[in-house]
C-alpha cells in the first residue's frame, strides 16, 4: 500500500517503529534463550526418491518463549546480526552430535545415513568453532561423517576466501558439506570443483514451479546433471505434491525432503516414524 499524505505516512512509520521494537524484543529474549531453556530441535525426515525410505533428517530450530513460537524465518536472522547465533549455533550442533550418537545406539547399521544441520557462516568465522566442535565430537563420542554441515549458497559465496578454509578443516575432521538453497546464489563451476561439497539441496522456489515452468523444470533439470557430473548428491526441498516427485525421480534427483512425505517432528515422533520405517 502506498503511503497517501499525512495518515500514511504515520501509519508506515508505526509499522516500522513496530519491527525494530519487535526485532529488539527477540534481540534481548535470544540472549536468555539457552538458560532458560526454550530452544528445542525438530527432525524432518528425508526419503530416497525411489523408496518410502528414510536416508536422514534435517534438524530444525524451534524458539518458544513463554509468549508464544517464533518463527526461525524470523529470529534466525536477528541472531545472526547480533552473534547470539554463535553459542545458539553451538547448542544446535552439540544437539546434532547427541542425536547420531543416540541412533547409532539404537539402530546400529540401520539407522538413518545422516543428520543434517543448518550452519550459519557467521559460526564459520569463528576461530573457536574447531576446537569446540572437536570437544563435541570427544563427549558425544558421535561419527562426524554422519553429520551434513548445511550452508547456504548466498553466505558460503560472500567470503568465500573464509568459508572454503574452515570449511576443509570440518571435512578434514570427517563432516559432510551440503550447499542449502542452491540455485538462488552465484556458484561458479570453477568455485564448485574447489568446494569439499557432498550434498546439493535444491531451492524450494524451483521445486514449487517443477510441474507447470518450463523455467524452474530447466533450472532443476540443469542443477541435477551438474551435480550428477560432480559426484554430488541431491536433495529438493519443499516437495509437497506426487507431481513434484514423478518429475524429480524422472531427472533423477537422489533424496527428497517436503511435507508430501513428513513434516519436521518432534524428537520422540522421529523415533517413532524411523522404527515403523525401518520395519516396513
Ligand atoms: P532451510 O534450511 O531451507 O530449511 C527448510 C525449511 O523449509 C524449514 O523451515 C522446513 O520446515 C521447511 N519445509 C520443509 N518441507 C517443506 C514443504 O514441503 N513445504 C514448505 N512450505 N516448507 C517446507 P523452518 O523450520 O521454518 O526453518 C526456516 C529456516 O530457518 C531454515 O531454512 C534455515 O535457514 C533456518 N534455520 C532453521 N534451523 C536453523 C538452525 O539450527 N541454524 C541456522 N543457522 N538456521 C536455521
Ligand atoms: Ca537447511
Ligand atoms: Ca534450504
Ligand atoms: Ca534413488
Amino acid at each position: 500500500v502506498k503511503e497517501q499524505g499525512r495518515d500514511g505516512w504515520h501509519f508506515f512509520s508505526a509499522g516500522l517503529e513496530e519491527k525494530v521494537r519487535q526485532k529488539l524484543s527477540i534481540s534481548n529474549g535470544l540472549r536468555l534463550a539457552i538458560e532458560r531453556e526454550e530452544l528445542s530441535v525438530r527432525f524432518q525426515p528425508i526419503v530416497d526418491s525411489d523408496l518410502p525410505h528414510i536416508v536422514g533428517a534435517e534438524m530444525l530450530l524451534r524458539w518458544q518463549p513463554a509468549e508464544g513460537p517464533i518463527s526461525p524465518a524470523l529470529f534466525i536472522p536477528v541472531a545472526e546480526m547480533t552473534g547470539s547465533i554463535i553459542p545458539i549455533g553451538a547448542w544446535v550442533l552439540a544437539q546434532a552430535c547427541q542425536a547420531e550418537a543416540d541412533w547409532r545406539t539404537r539402530w546400529g547399521d540401520r539407522a538413518p545415513g545422516y543428520i543434517s544441520v543448518n550452519v550459519s557462516a557467521r559460526q564459520l568465522n569463528e576461530r573457536n568453532l574447531l576446537d569446540e566442535v572437536k570437544a563435541m565430537i570427544k563427549t558425544h563420542a558421535c561419527d562426524p561423517s554422519r553429520i551434513l554441515l548445511e550452508i547456504t549458497e548466498t553466505a558460503l559465496m560472500a567470503d568465500i576466501d573464509t568459508n572454503l578454509r574452515m570449511l576443509r578443516s570440518l571435512a578434514d575432521l570427517g563432516f559432510r558439506v551440503a550447499i542449502d538453497d542452491f540455485g538462488t546464489g552465484y556458484s561458479s563451476l570453477a568455485q564448485l570443483t574447489k568446494l569439499p561439497v557432498n550434498v546439493l539441496k535444491i531451492d524450494k522456489a524451483f521445486i514449487d514451479g517443477i510441474e507447470h515452468q518450463p523455467e524452474s523444470r530447466a533450472v532443476v533439470k540443469a542443477i541435477i546433471g551438474l551435480g550428477r557430473a560432480l559426484g554430488l548428491k541431491m536433495v529438493a526441498e519443499g516437495v509437497e505434491n506426487a507431481a513434484q516427485l514423478l518429475e524429480l525421480r524422472n531427472f533423477g534427483c537422489d533424496y527428497i525432503q517436503g511435507y508430501l512425505f513428513y513434516r519436521p517432528l518432534p524428537a520422540a515422533e522421529f523415533i517413532e516414524t524411523v522404527e515403523q520405517n525401518i520395519n516396513a
